[in-house]
């Protein structure tokens, strides 16, 4: 790995591995250049950031995006990949006619991390990742919030914030509490104590109970489960007969199809500062080591929405670029550490919001759609699905 590339001839077949945000910003930026394939296990993108399509039956179809449209030369491959062999240059996967091989000149690992919460559902064979298995999945977890009255959401990030908040304005008769190990809300994303302070008073204030440091004893063998049985753990005292517990507490790197020696002791994807795995291989988005807070805004690209900020899909299209032409690479720069201080948005259901290092309309806007207009168009889909009531 260094930071001159070589010159290359006919580079020209480019594997995007992942569908999601950033495999469809590197998609997008590709597409006119290189020949691209690109493998997503899922027949559509999940809009996992949208947390009212897990609660709200109406929004399931605000949640599953198109992605059909946007190549418009190579081929997009409803597929599992299973194995990269680094020095063949090839990938293999499980497509629903078999498995296959195919070759790569350069490659895109996008595979992110499956969330622990309802948002992220996964199924145990390809041909059971059918569209109205993600409807049905969405839909039976909106009946079980809807049929519960007293709930725990375990896990105070954003995902567990705004689970709470959606929970708490469908269903203001419910009891919704919040329980998160950590002495701040939020506390990954760094919002600190002022920050933290802000969110918990938002949440208060909408009728949701928050309580900070107290340790939800989860057994090891349930932990990425998205619903925990209430009599599997024990909750605070005071918290009356709870019925469903949402697990929001966590993620794990998609990233056991590749070698060892290219992840970290936390199973992510071992990347240098041009975003490089090894060679012609680069890896984007949550399933990347890059220290900073996984995002969607951080792993795609600039042109997705107020061209801000530069993301690994933008860094990893220039690189390819640059292998091309023998220029020099182009480090990642991440645009959110402790100091620069990531803006938090958070919805707290569709008529409130809290922000922080942001201004409060930023959040207003997230609050009203979740942003799935803009992915929609994003994906180049005409047909955008009208905001729910
Ligand atoms: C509920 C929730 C709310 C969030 N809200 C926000 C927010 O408001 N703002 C924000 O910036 N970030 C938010 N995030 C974080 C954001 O969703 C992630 O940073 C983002 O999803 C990362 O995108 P990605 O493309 O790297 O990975 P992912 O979104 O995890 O996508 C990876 C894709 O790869 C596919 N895949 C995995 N393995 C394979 C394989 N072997 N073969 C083929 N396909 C494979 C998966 O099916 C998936 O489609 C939220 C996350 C969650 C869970």
């Amino acid at each position: 790995m260094g930071n001159k590339g070589s010159k290359q001839t006919s580079p020209k077949k480019v594997i995007v591995i992942g569908g999601s945000y950033a495999g469809t910003a590197a998609v997008s930026l590709l597409d006119s250049h290189f020949e691209v394939t690109w493998v997503e296990r899922r027949p559509c993108m999940v809009h996992k950031m949208n947390v009212r399509a897990a609660v709200q039956h109406e929004w399931i179809d605000t949640a599953l995006v198109p992605s059909d449209s946007v190549l418009t030369r190579g081929a997009r491959i409803q597929g599992d990949v299973t194995a990269i062999d680094f020095g063949l240059k090839s990938v293999t996967l499980d497509t629903l006619d078999g498995s296959k091989t195919i070759a790569y000149d350069y490659l895109i690992i996008a595979t992110g991390s499956r969330s622990f919460s309802p948002l992220d559902p996964k199924f145990d064979k390809l041909s059971n990742s059918t569209m109205d298995s993600l409807k049905h999945h969405f839909d039976s977890i909106s009946k079980s919030i809807a049929g519960a009255s007293n709930v725990v959401v375990l896990g105070g990030g954003p995902v567990g914030c705004e689970m709470a908040g959606e929970i708490k304005a469908k269903y203001p008769d419910h009891k919704v509490t919040l329980i998160t190990r950590s002495k701040f809300l939020c506390d990954q994303m760094h919002a600190g104590q002022a920050g933290s302070d802000k969110i918990k008073a938002a949440m208060e204030k909408c009728g949701i109970k928050v309580i900070l440091g107290s340790s939800v004893n989860v057994p090891a063998d349930l932990r990425s489960e998205s619903f925990i049985e209430p009599n599997k753990v024990l909750i605070p005292d005071g918290e009356g007969s709870v019925d469903l517990i949402i697990n929001c507490t966590g993620s794990e790197p998609n990233t056991r199809f590749i070698d060892a020696k290219f992840l970290n002791d936390s199973k992510h994807v071992k990347v240098n500062e041009y975003l490089q795995v090894d060679g012609p291989v680069f890896a984007i988005g949550d399933c990347t080591d890059v220290k900073e807070p996984k995002l969607f805004v951080t792993s795609g690209t600039k042109k997705f929405m107020f061209s801000f900020p530069t993301g690994h899909a933008d860094i990893v299209a220039k690189n390819i670029e640059a292998m091309e032409t023998g220029k020099n690479l182009v480090p990642y720069k991440p645009a959110f550490t402790e100091k620069s201080k990531p803006k938090i948005l958070l919805p707290l259901g569709p008529r409130a919001s809290v922000a922080v290092n942001a201004p409060g309309f930023f959040a207003n806007m997230k609050a009203k759609d979740y942003f799935y207009p803009a992915q929609f168009k994003f994906s180049k889909n005409k047909q955008v699905p009208k905001l729910p009531k």
